[in-house]
């Protein structure tokens, strides 16, 4: 994948603030964090999102990304953290390389979570039984 920004993070070609690698999986600080702390674990092998992705590798990864939520915890001194990870350009996915974001939260950090909406009625059966 050439023109991966994440690939060529992991073949050392651009510069990264690397926290974590092995053999599969490979983790760094987001350079525009949500909150300092805030970091990237991906897979080594280049698949554009969680679809794409082999059950295997995700496994491997949310096994690194559990390890490495506690050390940014402990780092950071967090209250709490959050694991995002979003799929195609309408949901925000910017790099087309499977990630996992870790972003360390405190207790009144001035986030506000996801704005929710409501269902008519009879409507979240129907969502309920499409999905
Ligand atoms: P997403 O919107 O889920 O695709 O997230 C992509 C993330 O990658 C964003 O939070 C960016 O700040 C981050 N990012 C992009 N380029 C770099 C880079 N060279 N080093 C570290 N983080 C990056
Ligand atoms: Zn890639």
């Amino acid at each position: 994948m050439e023109e991966c920004i994440f690939c060529k993070i992991i073949n050392n070609e651009i510069p990264c603030s690397k926290v974590y690698e092995d053999n599969k999986v490979f983790s760094f600080l987001d350079l525009a964090p949500v909150n300092k702390g805030h970091v990237l674990v991906i897979p080594k092998e280049h698949h554009k999102d969680i679809l794409d992705t082999p059950d295997t590798i995700l496994a491997d990864v949310v096994k690194v990304a559990k390890k490495i939520a506690k050390a940014v915890v402990k780092a950071t001194n967090a209250d709490g953290f959050n694991i995002g990870q979003n799929n195609g350009s309408a949901a925000g996915q910017a790099v087309f390389h499977f990630h996992l974001h870790i972003i360390p939260r405190f207790e009144n950090d001035g986030l506000t979570a996801w704005p929710h909406k409501s269902y008519e009625e009879g409507e979240m059966e129907k969502f309920a039984e499409k999905i």
